[in-house]
C-alpha cells in the first residue's frame, strides 16, 4: 500500500482582523441540536466546544451591529439525503433547533437550505448583497461540509471569507486542515482564531 501520510501545506493563521461592521456578517452554519448535542442523530463531537467561541463573535457581532446570519439545515421526510446520512434535522423536530446558547435574536436571518451550501437555493445572496454586506465570518459544522460548501460558494460571488477556526467543527483533523487549507489556497479566505476578530466601525 501507498503511503497515505501527507503533511499539511502551510497556510497563514491571521493574528488580527478587524472588519466594517456596516460590511461584514457573522454567518453560523448549522448549529444545531441534530449535529451539536449528545441526544442528537448526527453528532459532531467536537462541536459542542465550538460553542464558546462562537458565542464570543455572536456577542461582539451582536454589541457592533453586524449582521448574523444563521443557516440552519432543514430536511422534509424522504429527503434524498437521508440514505446517506440518516434522517436529520427534520423540519419542526427538536434536533432541527439551533441550540439554545446560540439562539438567534428577532431580526436576525435564519437561512433554512436543504443541501450543504448555504446560498444554493435560498435567499442568502439576496439578504446580505441588500445590505451592501461584502465579507463574511464564518462558523459552525460541519467544517469540510457545509462550512466549507457556504464558505465556497460565497467566495465565488467574490465575498471576503474569514473562518475563525476555533469556532468550526470537523469529523476528523484531516477534514479540518484540508478546509482550511482549501479556503485559504482556493477561496483566498482568511483563516483566524474567534479572539482576533473585531467587528469596530
Ligand atoms: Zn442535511
Amino acid at each position: 500500500m501507498a503511503q497515505r501520510t501527507v503533511p499539511v501545506p502551510e497556510y497563514e493563521m491571521a493574528e488580527r482582523v478587524e472588519l466594517d461592521p456596516r460590511r461584514s456578517a457573522l454567518v453560523i452554519v448549522d448549529m444545531q441540536n441534530d449535529f451539536v448535542k449528545e441526544e442528537g442523530k448526527l453528532v459532531v463531537p467536537t462541536a459542542q466546544a465550538t460553542v464558546p467561541a462562537i458565542r464570543r463573535l455572536l456577542e461582539s457581532a451582536r454589541d457592533w451591529g453586524a449582521m448574523v446570519a444563521y443557516t440552519q439545515d432543514t430536511h422534509l421526510p424522504g429527503d434524498p439525503e437521508f440514505p446517506i446520512w440518516g434522517e436529520h434535522c427534520l423540519l419542526g423536530s427538536w434536533g432541527w433547533e439551533i441550540i439554545d446558547e446560540l439562539r438567534p435574536e428577532p431580526g436576525e436571518l435564519v437561512i433554512e437550505k436543504r443541501r450543504y451550501d448555504g446560498f444554493y437555493g435560498t435567499n442568502l445572496e439576496y439578504d446580505l448583497r441588500v445590505r451592501g454586506i461584502d465579507t463574511l465570518v464564518i462558523v459552525g459544522t460541519v467544517a469540510n461540509i457545509c462550512v466549507l460548501h457556504t464558505a465556497g460558494s460565497a467566495a465565488l460571488r467574490w465575498f471576503n471569507v474569514v473562518l475563525a477556526r476555533d469556532g468550526i467543527s470537523a469529523l476528523s483533523d484531516f477534514d479540518m486542515e484540508a478546509t482550511l487549507r482549501q479556503v485559504h489556497f482556493l477561496y483566498r479566505g482568511i483563516i483566524t482564531t474567534s479572539d482576533a476578530v473585531t467587528f469596530k466601525g
